[in-house]
């Protein structure tokens, strides 16, 4: 009778398939009509040289052909899957600059979709039938909702405060209190922006206290701009002494000159209405007299990555015709999805529910228990039929904002923490956050005191994150 042959063994590297043998084979013909020749071709060499070195080291374990084309198919799903993995984040900050940011809403997401499977009026003005200008798109919207005279939009809040300071301090003096030179995650900070702005930084005042007659005294004929900075993502507290925009709008106002404020992340609405702390709005800014106002997009405001500059015609006008304008303008994605979410503002009333950086903030601790309480027996089933030595807790956390909003208000959560099940053993928590981490779909929270903390505001499907985390792999 015949017997199969086994899969031949291999002992010595000279055993190894060729990569030309390894193509021949139909599982290979097949991953390059899917994968492209060359994904395929570098998968091949690099389990090749990976198993040549593995027989190398421990010639006495003999390793097998059906092995290696399962390295090399598993590497080739790794190498080839798209680069965006989405995740849930359990990290208890809603808005993480590290996960993209806002959340879109659907309007948002539905008309970046519609504006990339067709050509549309990015530029382009229907009823003349002419060329158009793309800042139309939001310029209506952002006036009505801040009560500016005109408005235009970049790449994000730091190419605002880079393409304003160069199109209107260029070689001039910017005065800054020193209160206010900050540095925010990604090496954006004040005076090297303020730097390669072309502009000069004249810092006033001290890191505590600064006064009206500090930035009087620094104004010459070579200031071109007050500016005030939100300090987003610090606070200076105890023998403090700032001074208010109507002041300075006052005093750059008497010397002709703008008084510019930097909001970073900005909102259009009061959040108190939500229950949330106070965030100052660009409504308020110009109010004050701020002759232009710069935010971010994808911060409070719950849109896409993009920087707004809000204020005076005539300022926004020499900012448009900067060259750089032209450098840092935004596409049609950003576009769709910019004015879809600031009509949702124009209903200030439903936005907790449109709005999912809204929903996100504004969700009640008490609602995010009964979540918890609900998720709490199922997490523990999965834990155990895995044999994860871990036991579950229900704590009380707080939320943070994030990007530098509100830096120093917290938002009362729930949470799942996973605590080793023997007190001693703290490695396991660590094993636990990165099998967690490496899941098909990520699950990811923070250690803290020993116990990795699972904060639930931003979870709302809870069958995709069970799905998510019965992946998990069996406890050894
Ligand atoms: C976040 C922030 C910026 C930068 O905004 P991006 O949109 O991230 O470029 C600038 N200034 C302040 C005060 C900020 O908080």
């Amino acid at each position: 009778m015949h017997t199969p042959q086994p899969f031949p063994t291999i002992n010595t590297p000279r055993q190894l398939p060729s990569v030309e043998q390894l193509l021949k084979m139909p599982s290979f013909v097949l991953a390059m009509a899917q994968h492209g020749r060359e994904p395929t071709l570098k998968a091949i060499r690099e389990s090749l040289a990976e198993y040549r070195q593995a027989l190398q080291n421990s010639p006495q374990t003999p390793l097998d052909i059906a092995g290696l084309t399962a390295h090399i198919n598993q590497r080739l799903q790794q190498q080839t899957q798209p680069r965006c993995r989405t995740l849930i984040n359990l990290t208890g900050t809603v808005i993480h600059t590290n996960f993209g940011r806002a959340l879109l809403p659907h309007s948002a997401i539905d008309a970046i979709v519609r504006a990339c499977a067709m050509p549309c009026n990015l530029e382009y003005d229907l009823s003349q039938g002419k060329r158009g200008e793309r800042d139309d798109w939001v310029n209506e919207l952002l006036c009505t909702l801040t009560g500016a005279e005109s408005a235009t939009v970049v790449n994000n809040n730091a190419a605002g405060v880079f393409l304003l300071l160069n199109a209107l301090a260029l070689k001039k003096q910017v005065i800054v209190s020193r209160g206010e030179l900050i540095e925010i995650g990604g090496a954006f900070r004040i005076p090297d922006i303020m730097q390669r702005a072309g502009a000069k930084l004249i810092e006033v005042g001290t890191t505590n206290r600064t006064h009206l007659t500090d930035y009087a005294r620094a104004i010459n004929s070579r200031t071109a701009m007050i500016m005030k900075v939100h300090t987003s993502n610090y606070a200076v507290q105890g023998f403090t002494h700032t001074v208010s925009e109507a002041e300075l709008a006052q005093l750059a106002h008497e010397h002709q000159l703008p008084f510019v404020v930097d909001l970073g992340s900005g909102t259009l609405v009061d959040l108190e209405q939500y229950g949330l702390p106070h965030e100052p709005t660009a409504q308020q800014a110009l109010r004050a007299g701020a002759d232009l106002v710069c935010f971010s997009g994808d911060k409070l405001l719950g849109g896409p990555q993009a920087g707004m500059i809000v204020g005076k015609k005539s300022l926004i006008e020499i900012i448009r015709k900067n060259p750089l304008k032209r450098a840092l303008r935004v596409g049609k994605i950003t576009m769709s999805a910019l004015s879809a979410v600031l009509q949702l503002y124009q209903r200030p009333e439903t936005l907790h529910q449109t709005l999912p950086i809204l929903r996100d903030l504004a969700r009640s601790q008490a609602e995010i228990r009964a979540f918890a309480t609900l998720l709490y027996p199922q997490v523990q089933n999965i834990l155990e039929s895995k044999h994860w030595p871990i036991r579950l807790e229900l704590i009380e956390v707080a939320s943070q904002i994030g990007s530098g909003a509100l830096p120093i208000e917290n938002l009362p959560s729930f949470a799942l923490a996973f605590l080793p099940l023997r007190a001693k053993d703290k490695s396991v928590i660590h094993r636990l956050e990165s099998a967690l981490r490496q899941l098909p779909t990520p699950i990811i929270g923070r250690i803290n005191s020993g116990r990795l903390i699972g904060d639930l505001r931003c979870l709302y499907d809870a069958d995709a994150f069970l799905s998510s985390l019965s992946a998990l792999a069996e406890y050894a």
